[in-house]
């Protein structure tokens, strides 16, 4: 199987505002068109890409390697048929045609039409209508429709691209009106069209407003926060260190007003950190006696708890341990076990490493335990 994706640009529509396309309108950062074609080029099914383009955009576009450009017609069907005449002779064999419009695709919603020509010449995804449905005629409403059975259209629309092409070339011989999609072609020629499941984040760019609720959707897949934590304590009598959750036997201890695990303050620091919540001693003053003895545990539990209360997730944790003894290697995977155990993230996306200082310093002198983390958020 060779799937392209073929992403109708070619439109001059300016009923989205602004004094050009809109595809070639900015949003969150990029253009229209960049995001659609970023979504297409994530998608690991999608072998190749074409886009239409209005031939008056083709001299000034300069397409990213391996993605092909050709010229659209005068109507939406006629530029589709264009891009499926020049895919003719690749060997492919299922196409996606996607509005350029729709730049909140995402490389799941993809992969779904892919799966779905499995079953069938055509598929595309579609959401039911859940609003009422009026007639209104200057401003009144002169009547209700009935919504039973009615669903909102979205692209991509996907196709066994031989009985794609030979119904669009159809199409263009009858010299019908032009269609609405894809879809209508498709089933002008006598095929079965199977629906799945439509995004509501799919959204297509038709109105001023669409600019902004596509770059909230946007922004929120972007939305990446990075935190970093430091933390010692020293040692002092004992005989045991409590180190990423985990008791470790040792000839000292180390000091502090909690637990002292070093491992778990720096964590909870670099949480924080992403979140822009200060550190652990904001939450957890070491003037409060109800924090004294403290298993540590609980502010990690907390700093989890708080991202998720603003947000986001945690997408991983690393930490490096500092210090010549104990020995950490033996003890690594157990911490990473107890840290996936308290903060309810798989065992994969958390890495204990360690390292001495050489000797040098006050973790070389064995003065103490010095440990960094660094946390990764997403928005969810
Ligand atoms: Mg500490």
């Amino acid at each position: 199987m060779t799937c392209a994706a073929l992403i109708v640009a070619a439109g001059r529509g300016t009923r989205a505002g602004g004094d050009m396309p809109k595809q070639w309108q900015a949003l969150a950062g990029a253009r229209v068109i960049d995001w659609t074609l970023s979504a297409f080029r994530a998608a690991p099914e999608i072998d190749h890409i074409i886009i239409v383009l209005h031939p008056d955009d083709i001299k000034s576009y300069i397409a990213p390697d391996g993605i092909d450009v050709t010229a659209g017609g005068a109507t939406r069907a006629a530029s589709v048929r264009a891009g499926l005449e020049a895919l003719e002779a690749r060997g492919i064999t299922r196409v996606l045609v996607h509005d350029v419009a729709r730049p909140c695709v995402t490389p799941s919603l993809i992969a779904r039409v892919i799966a779905a020509l499995e079953h069938g010449p055509a598929a595309a995804p579609a959401v039911p209508v859940s609003d009422a449905l009026w007639t209104v005629e200057d401003a009144r409403v002169t009547g209700t429709r009935d919504r039973t059975g009615l669903y909102r259209a979205q692209t991509p629309q996907g196709f066994h691209f031989d009985t794609i092409l030979a119904a669009h070339r159809a199409h263009a011989a009858e010299n019908k009106p032009d269609p609405a999609d894809d879809v209508a072609v498709a089933r002008a020629a006598g095929l079965d069209v199977m629906v799945l499941p439509g995004d509501e984040t799919n959204l297509k760019i038709t109105h001023p407003p669409d600019f902004k609720r596509a770059e909230a959707q946007l922004r929120g897949a972007m939305d990446i926060r990075i935190g970093n934590g430091y933390d010692v304590h020293r040692f002092g009598p004992g005989d045991h260190v409590m180190l990423c959750g985990v008791k470790i036997p040792h000839e000292r201890g180390l000091q502090g007003h909690s637990d002292a695990d070093v491992g778990l303050h720096a964590l909870c620091d670099a949480i924080y950190g992403a979140l822009a919540e200060g550190d652990i001693g904001r939450h957890f003053p070491p003037s409060d006696p109800q924090w004294k003895g403290m298993e540590s545990h609980v502010f990690l539990r907390h700093a989890v708890q708080l991202a998720s209360e603003k947000g986001y997730k945690i997408s991983n944790l690393d930490i490096t341990l500092v210090c010549e003894h104990p020995k950490i290697g033996p003890h690594s995977a157990q911490m990473q076990a107890a840290l996936a155990q308290i903060t309810g993230l798989e065992a994969g996306r958390i890495s204990v490493k360690a390292t001495t200082s050489e000797r040098l310093g006050f973790t070389g002198r064995e003065e103490g335990i010095a440990a960094l983390a660094t946390a990764a958020l997403v928005a969810s």
